[in-house]
């Protein structure tokens, strides 16, 4: 077993990690692993951009509000006001670390408008904002000379060293990492370990989220003995590109924002009469709808009509849209976009408090990994990008205070390698297994009696065991699957709590909002 020590460990290479890395570059020696190729994450696919409040007529009040709304109940009233506050401070950090967002007449910052907003406050890079963020802050922390990034670096599980502190509770105190390249273990030893490591959208068959995507912080944080909240809260954006699978190509609310009309097979306007905003609606209503409509209708997807864009506003606005769409045969603005719904955000996670700390000493978390309380039961689009960076700040500058009162970290217990595990079904079977019933029964609608077929078949699933580090893409595979069958289960646990239908989580066994009952968040633990 290799060892290694630093001040901080950070999991992940996306907007939430980069972030807290370069945050803490100046005042501590920090590690930041991350399992592929260090540009592999969500925020490197995010189009439509950062939400904050940069114009003369909008204002944190509206912010606040705008988020409340789309969070049906269940937001964190005070941290979403700390989110709109800190917003434009933190976007304003983007632009000096060199994230270069789209600019109109006389160099004024565009601002798009996308679904549950009331302004326009939606900052972006064309439609490749994450790919520009993540392009920035990797030259960033490349520059900052402090930050030790080990891509093909992959966080097995987290250590934990019990009676630690004056409270005498166990304590976070590093993690096992599988150095893939070298085919080796690494116990890494650290004052303050941040789990970064995204969603978990590869749970699901349709899904716009890369491959890394399969809820590893979630489980890991869990196995350790860290609560989690409001995983029933998986957001499916409306509008991937049909045929989605499990890699979906996104079309941004930003095109609906621009005016574009979702219609049904029969050409007529799907959402009219369904929500006042029409195709602009929430996205779970709207994604409810196109289910609904693909049920009634059989067909397989239903269309985006983009015909009242100008074709020289679309390309200049969504260039990547535009080159993608054409690639595949489909001549836009002339001729609309078949879309279908697809897994897109985990709104719930590892419960942190307002500086990412989570209920296990040691350990913070941060961007999509974290449930903050910042989004309720819906994310507002594009609120997940500025949360990432507001509490990446916040708890950057906590482990810095923590730091000055944390002894470096001796491990006392005995780490042994991984071993063999016992007998199970193939990675491939198991994956295909996990995505079939979280799409059927614990997707966009749900019912009692799927939960508790989607639980049965989860708590039966186990991976076959590949665990020796000299074949160690396969057993990072194995392991990832055996993430995904807990969060999965987890995420169904959480559906089974909450006996009503509220923001993402509808249920046909409780199809209304019980506030008297539900109006708080679903926590569980170890
Ligand atoms: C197609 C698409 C479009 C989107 N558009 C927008 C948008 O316009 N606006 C917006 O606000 N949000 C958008 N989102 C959501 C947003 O991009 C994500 O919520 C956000 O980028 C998450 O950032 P993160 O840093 O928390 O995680 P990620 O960017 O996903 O990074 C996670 C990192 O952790 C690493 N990792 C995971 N597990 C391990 C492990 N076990 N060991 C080591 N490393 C690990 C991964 O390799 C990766 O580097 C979009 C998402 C998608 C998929």
């Amino acid at each position: 077993m290799n060892r290694t020590r630093t001040d901080v460990l950070v999991v992940g290479s996306g907007i939430a990690g980069l972030t807290t890395a370069l945050k803490l570059s100046a005042h501590a020696d920090v590690l930041l692993v991350t399992k592929k190729d260090r540009v592999d994450s969500n925020t490197n696919y995010a189009q439509g951009g950062v939400a904050a409040v940069m114009a003369d007529d909008d204002s944190i009040p509206l912010h606040v509000g705008d988020t409340l709304l789309a969070g049906a109940g269940l937001c964190h009233r005070r941290i979403v006001e700390e989110l709109a506050r800190e917003g434009p401070e933190r976007v304003r950090e983007l632009i000096e670390w060199g994230v270069r967002f789209s600019r109109g007449e006389g160099g004024r910052l565009e601002l798009g408008r996308e679904a549950g907003h009331s302004r326009r406050r939606i900052l972006h890079a064309a439609d490749l904002t994450g790919r520009e963020i993540e392009r920035a802050l990797l030259a960033a922390v490349a520059d900052s000379g402090r930050v030790e990034v080990l891509d093909d670096h992959f966080a097995w599980r987290l250590l934990t060293t019990p009676n630690l502190g004056t409270d005498r509770r166990p304590r976070c105190t590093g993690a096992l990492i599988l150095d893939i390249p070298r085919a080796r273990w690494i116990e890494v030893r650290a004052r303050a370990v941040v789990l970064a490591t995204g969603g978990c959208g590869r749970l699901y068959r349709h899904t716009t989220n890369p491959d890394i995507a399969t809820g590893d912080g979630i489980a890991i944080g869990y196995e350790a003995g860290a609560a989690v909240a409001n995983l029933e809260f998986v957001q499916f954006h409306p509008t991937a590109l049909y045929p989605a699978g499990s890699h979906a190509f996104l079309i941004s609310e930003a095109v609906r924002g621009e005016g574009a009309v979702l219609r049904s097979a029969d050409g007529s306007r799907l959402m009219d009469g369904v929500h006042p905003s029409g195709s602009l609606a929430p996205r779970d209503v709207v994604a409810r709808a196109i289910q609904a409509e693909l049920g009634r209708s059989g067909a397989p997807h239903v269309s985006l009509d983009v015909s009242m864009i100008p074709e020289e506003r679309f390309r200049e606005r969504f260039p990547h849209i535009y080159e993608s769409c054409r690639s595949g045969g489909i001549e836009v603005p002339g001729q609309p976009i078949p879309v279908i719904p697809a897994a897109h955000y985990q709104c719930g996670g590892l419960l942190t408090d307002w500086d990412g700390r989570t209920s296990l000493p040691g350990l913070f978390a941060v961007g999509e990994v974290a449930c903050t309380g910042v989004h309720g039961a819906n994310r507002l689009a594009s609120n997940s990008l500025l949360e990432a960076v507001v509490f990446a700040h916040r708890a950057a500058r906590r482990v810095r205070v923590d730091l000055s009162g944390t002894p470096a970290v001796e491990g006392t217990e005995s780490i042994s390698a991984p071993g063999p595990r016992p007998e199970g079904a193939p990675v491939d079977t198991v994956e295909a297994t996990v995505r079939e019933h979280m799409w059927d029964h614990v997707g966009l609608v749900r019912s009692d009696e799927g939960l508790a077929a989607a639980r049965e078949s989860l708590d039966g699933l186990t991976v076959e065991g590949v665990a020796r580090p000299e074949e160690a893409g396969g057993a990072m595979r194995a392991r990832e699957a055996e993430f995904q069958i807990l969060v999965g289960s987890l995420i169904v646990r959480s559906a089974q709590r909450r006996l009503e239908s509220r923001g993402l989580h509808f249920t046909t066994s409780h199809p209304h909002r019980d506030s008297e009952r539900y109006l708080r968040d679903t926590v569980l633990a170890r």
